[in-house]
């Protein structure tokens, strides 16, 4: 999907929610709350289209209405970054089919959300070996909690489970050597990178969502130092024309992670101070402290209120566990 579908699929959801809080009459909506949003998310994407790009020669881009999934054509088959959304996954395996005409080897999950890792059974049914960090594999066959969506995730079937896990390795597929490497806790604690290098290709898994503020599972460990720290990685491993594939949005430039980072560490200076003045979770909302960023930022999914909300809780939540 696009940009622009990113940005209607956001201001559809966010406007349906607004108008269903002015429609209860209790006051004011409170734009911060993501919940809702994220728990009609299956509902809304049921009838997204799922698309096959080329995108460089021998990698193609499957992008629909889940994270962005790359699809790389070796001699031994398959190798396939993210699996979909659990109830396309049918379809999403019909795409990466199309994307190469041959059987899929290997199935590498940037980290367990169900958006990434819900085709993980209909992949291995097709007979992918599926590799993740070992954290990745834990949540997945645990029952996981979302607080900040409200959102309940019950443990995978033994057949979507990651099979090999690892938190650094060196992949070889005919000519192309991939680089798989984990980060600190950022999104989750579970985050694998993907580094085609030859190809000169990275995908990011959700450390980036290019375009709009993207989520931190602070459920999972995640918080946004860590987020910038893995921006920071990233950016050292990418040139000038290195192809940035984003859990989310359209394939990006160097420039456009360079502005990404810069954003998230703004935006975590400011959350720092509120802290250190002792301001709680809603104190910290109230003040707005993405006002200024949201013009450019909170078109996509999460309004600047509810990005706040996501990123205060796991910046909170970190340093108390790290005794700051
Ligand atoms: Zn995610």
């Amino acid at each position: 999907m696009n940009r622009r579908g990113w940005m209607r699929v956001g201001l559809g959801t966010a406007g349906a929610l607004a108008i269903a809080g002015r429609v209860r009459g209790d006051g004011p909506p409170d734009d911060s709350d993501p919940a809702p949003l994220v728990q009609g998310m299956l509902a809304a994407t049921a009838k997204t289209p799922i698309e096959v790009k080329p995108l460089v020669d021998g990698i193609h881009l499957v992008q629909g209405p889940g994270g962005n999934i790359a699809v790389l054509d070796g001699p031994d088959g398959l190798t396939v970054v993210d699996a979909g959304l659990p109830h396309r996954a049918a379809e999403t395996l019909d795409a990466v089919k199309r994307a190469g005409g041959k059987p899929i080897a290997r199935l590498i999950d940037t980290h367990w959300h169900f958006d990434h890792a819900g085709g993980n059974e209909a992949f291995a049914r097709a007979g992918a070996t599926i590799l993740a960090t070992a954290a990745t594999r834990r949540r997945l066959a645990e029952d996981q909690y979302t607080e900040v969506f409200k959102m309940k995730s019950p443990a995978s079937p033994p057949a979507a489970l990651p099979v090999v896990t690892l938190d650094e390795a060196e992949l070889h597929a005919g000519p192309e050597t991939l680089r798989l490497m984990s980060v600190p806790p950022a999104h989750t604690d579970g985050d694998l990178v993907v580094h085609f290098t030859k190809h000169d290709v990275i995908h990011t898994g959700d450390l980036y969502s290019n375009g709009f503020y993207p989520n931190i599972d602070s459920s999972s460990l995640g918080w946004i130092g860590g987020m910038v720290a893995a921006a920071d990685r990233l950016l050292k491993l990418t040139g000038p024309s290195t192809r940035i594939i984003p859990g989310h949005g359209p394939v990006a430039t160097r420039e456009d992670l360079a502005r990404y980072r810069a954003m998230l560490a703004t935006v975590h200076d400011r959350l720092a101070r509120l802290h250190d003045a002792g301001k709680t979770l809603r104190e910290a909302i109230d003040a707005r402290p993405t006002a200024d960023l949201d013009p450019t930022w909170a078109h996509g999914f999460f309004t600047g209120g509810m990005f706040t909300r996501i990123a205060y809780d796991g910046l909170v939540k970190h340093r108390t566990s790290a005794g700051k």
